[in-house]
């Protein structure tokens, strides 16, 4: 009966790795903070929608994501603490609205209309079971932003979008998202009928948007930005955007699936009370969304149960994968 199994997400799989104690509060009891989705995660939210709407399926391009981050983000006001560079160390704080469609206008500017892409669906939920010695563990849910064929090689892709205060790319190798993308891909889009039998997808596309106002001072021919005096300058940007290609061999997706077994296993033992849930502190907890909580749990205060009531809402973490399923 796969309705009574529990379903594991992507993010879920990171909070465990993160602290299991973390994982708890937030996928165990469901607490979210009372000032809602973040300001870095609404700004996130309104690129990956505005690019849903861009990547039509088919080769012709939808409403411009500029346009439509700016309808989308209506007269809220946020701030986000954006991408700095180097010679500039005090933080600096961008309206997120604004910065929302700066890069959804440079974005178009960078890639066009991606001419060689042509998507073929937008935004998939999916969801497979996670069986662990011939027994079923659990239903493992998330979405892909988008499959799409590559018109110069003739492959079909994953396309994956991420917004980053700074692009890294060196941790995907082994990153468990990319993996287990990966390793259901194949078998979901066929059963799905969006690949044809002998066709595979033969790359995960990392899409990576920097969180950045564009650098306005003036560049040379080769793109190169100048100082004031016309000389290049010794202080280039980072890149605004990277497309990273992601590939797993067979191997990485046997570890794969293991890992996301043994994740579930140890998931179900906290849930059972089998094995406690621990804490992972490291230097990094202050931005815990439960640092204030933690401190009093972490102290035997009884109090941090009223602070969860005051600062957190209860919600099912599981709600969009249940509507989905
Ligand atoms: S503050 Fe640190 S130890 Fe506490 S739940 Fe968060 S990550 Fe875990």
């Amino acid at each position: 009966m796969t309705a009574d199994l529990p379903i594991v997400r992507t993010s879920e799989r990171s909070a465990l790795g993160r602290c299991p104690q973390q994982w708890w509060w937030k996928y165990r009891m469901g607490l979210v903070p009372k000032d809602e989705v973040s300001d870095a995660l609404w700004l996130g939210l309104g690129v990956h929608e505005a690019l849903a709407q861009w990547y039509q399926p088919g080769k012709k391009r939808g409403r411009h994501p500029a346009d439509f981050f700016e309808e989308w983000s209506g007269d809220e006001l946020r701030y986000i603490s954006a991408s700095r560079e180097d010679w500039d160390a005090l933080p600096k704080y961008e309206d997120a609205a604004q910065l929302g469609i700066s890069m959804m206008d440079e974005y178009v500017k960078r890639y066009g209309k991606d001419p060689s892409w042509h998507v073929i669906a937008t935004e998939k939920p999916f969801e497979v079971t996670i069986k662990r010695g011939g027994q079923a563990l659990a239903l493992f849910g998330s979405r892909w932003d988008g499959v799409y064929r590559d018109l110069e090689d003739n492959t079909i892709k994953l396309m994956e979008h991420k917004t980053a205060k700074q692009i890294q790319t060196a941790y995907l190798e082994m990153d468990d998202q990319a993996g287990a993308y990966w390793a259901v891909a194949n078998a979901v889009l066929l059963a799905e009928g969006v690949l044809k039998a002998g066709e595979r997808i033969s790359e995960i596309t990392y899409n990576f948007l920097r969180k950045a106002m564009p650098d306005d001072r003036p560049r040379n021919k080769g793109g190169a930005y100048l100082n004031k005096d016309l000389s290049v300058s010794k202080q280039q940007p980072a890149p605004y955007f990277v497309r990273h290609p992601v590939e797993r061999s067979p191997g990485e997706v046997r570890s794969q699936f293991e890992r996301l077994g043994d994740q579930v296993a140890v998931m179900n033992a906290m849930r059972a009370g089998v094995i406690p849930v621990t804490k992972t502190i490291t230097k990094d907890c202050p931005w815990c969304p439960f640092w204030d909580m933690c401190k009093l749990h972490e102290q035997d205060n009884d109090n941090w149960v009223e602070l969860m009531t005051g600062l957190y809402d209860q919600v099912d973490p599981y709600l969009q994968n249940r509507k989905s399923a």
